[in-house]
């Protein structure tokens, strides 16, 4: 490893003892950046390591909420603003119970690299709380939303930061923080928010975004390897939007997703979850709000595995992880090994620990994709959002499904080709890196040292 990155690693996992995540993903993604910091020593000589795992600004704020029963109750707000070296901070807003500074200050370094992969202007930042959507009526959804964008309203903007949704916040979360903003700045600013219905700004087909993208990321994997995607079984995690749209896409080009999973163990479906009257079911499960893929088993009579990941499961040429971090540790990684699996496809963010991403990339036989590759379709989406809105336009579905499939065909092809420009063979996971930091940092060196 370069001299330079060990010692900015070592730094960071000293200063930031108490944040595991955020130290992980420092580690992963500046633990392959050495054929680059090697042939580049101004990187070094501007401080480009010590900046970039800095955030520029972090807030965090107070959010009271009422329940129904009058009873208030008070969570943590976050936004960390990373980078805003090639355009405005964006990222994603994530309600879950173990949202803390090391969740949102990993999914924000992450960001940085992902949305400078898109090809597009946006820097990248993440927020979120520690609040639970899950068994909360609509109007208390309601009332925490509005709470939480008073604490957050000061800190945003159209040219600042657009934050959209991520897990626990889809299309009605965003409707009701958008209404709030509208209120308390008296202004539209463009939209402001991404991830909106349609009939208010948001663009076509993102709610669709993460989980196409991510299906047309994996085509051009297979077309490499010269393989094609019809009649492949896919091991998928996860049963929320960005699992929906992977398995509708999958459906669409003749593959079929045969598991998903969730807090409360994962289905095996045979068959397929392939049809539409299944794939619509997906969504009536995440809106119930119980959180339980079991739903989906005792529907379509096929078998549940109670407290499992679907990891294990034989007969899949694919695996798809749409869940959350860190869902596939060592262990898991040697059972998707032992089932012969060549494809190996990170959706979620950050969902394989560090030592199993690595022995995962060692096998011979096997493909690694990246999260911040596999999933920028839907960050693209929303930045395509800012620009309808900015231009005050609204773009159909297949000018912006054309959007999509040409961006995700780039971010395959750009980190292949830069992980083979510094003798890496194909490692998409190194040229993904490579690919977002080279663009960030260069931004940064040609904008001064004052930032
Ligand atoms: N949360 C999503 C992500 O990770 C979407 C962010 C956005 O659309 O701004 O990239």
């Amino acid at each position: 490893m370069n001299a330079y990155i060990q010692r900015v690693i070592d730094d960071v996992k000293k200063k930031n003892a108490s944040q595991p995540e955020f130290c992980q993903t420092v580690e992963e993604v500046l633990g392959s950046l050495s054929p680059l910091i090697d042939a580049h020593p101004e990187y070094e000589e501007n401080a480009i390591l010590e900046r970039m795992v800095e955030p520029e600004r972090a807030f965090c704020f107070r959010v009271p909420w009422e329940d129904d029963n009058g009873v208030l109750h008070v969570n943590r707000g976050y936004r960390i603003q990373f980078n805003s070296a090639i355009g405005p901070y964006k990222g994603g807003l994530r309600f879950a119970p173990n949202v803390n500074t090391s969740v949102i200050k990993f999914l924000g370094f992450e960001q940085v690299f992902k949305d400078a992969l898109t090809t597009l202007p946006i820097g990248g930042a993440k927020g979120g709380a520690d609040f639970d959507p899950n068994g909360k009526s609509d109007k208390e959804i309601q009332r925490f939303c509005q709470s939480f964008m008073e604490g957050m309203f000061r800190f945003i903007g159209p040219d600042v930061d657009c934050p959209a949704g991520d897990l626990g916040v889809g299309g009605r979360e965003i409707g009701y923080m958008f209404g709030a903003w509208r209120r308390l700045t008296g202004s539209y600013a463009n939209g402001a928010l991404s991830g909106k219905d349609p009939l208010f700004g948001g663009s076509a087909f993102r709610p669709e975004a993460t989980g196409y993208g991510a299906v047309y990321y994996l085509e051009a994997v297979l077309g490499h390897e010269n393989d094609d995607i019809k009649g492949k079984r896919v091991a998928v995690a996860g049963f929320g939007n960005v699992a929906w749209g992977v398995c509708k896409k999958l459906a669409e080009l003749g593959a079929k997703a045969v598991t998903l999973s969730g807090p409360d163990g994962y289905i095996y479906d045979p068959e397929g979850v392939a049809t539409e009257e299944k794939i619509n079911y997906m969504l009536e499960m995440r809106a119930s709000g119980r959180n339980k893929v079991q739903d989906y088993a005792d529907k379509f009579h096929c078998q549940f595995f109670a407290g499992q990941k679907p990891w294990g499961q034989k007969d899949v040429d694919i695996v798809m992880p749409c869940a959350t971090q860190n869902d596939v540790d060592m262990d898991e990684a040697k059972k998707i090994v032992a089932n012969g699996v060549k494809y190996y496809i990170e959706v979620a963010n950050m969902p394989t620990t560090n030592e199993a991403l690595k022995f995962l990339m060692d096998q011979k036989n096997m493909i690694v994709a990246p999260s911040k590759a596999v999933n920028c379709g839907g960050v693209s989406v929303s930045a395509l959002e800012m620009s309808q809105n900015s231009e005050r336009l609204f773009w159909d579905g297949e000018e912006v499904d054309k959007w999509l499939h040409k961006i995700m065909k780039g971010v395959h092809d750009n980190s292949a080709a830069a992980a083979e420009r510094y003798g890496l063979g194909y490692n998409l996971v190194a040229g993904a890196n490579i690919v977002g930091f080279e663009k960030v940092a260069d931004a940064m060196i040609k904008q001064g040292r004052a930032y």
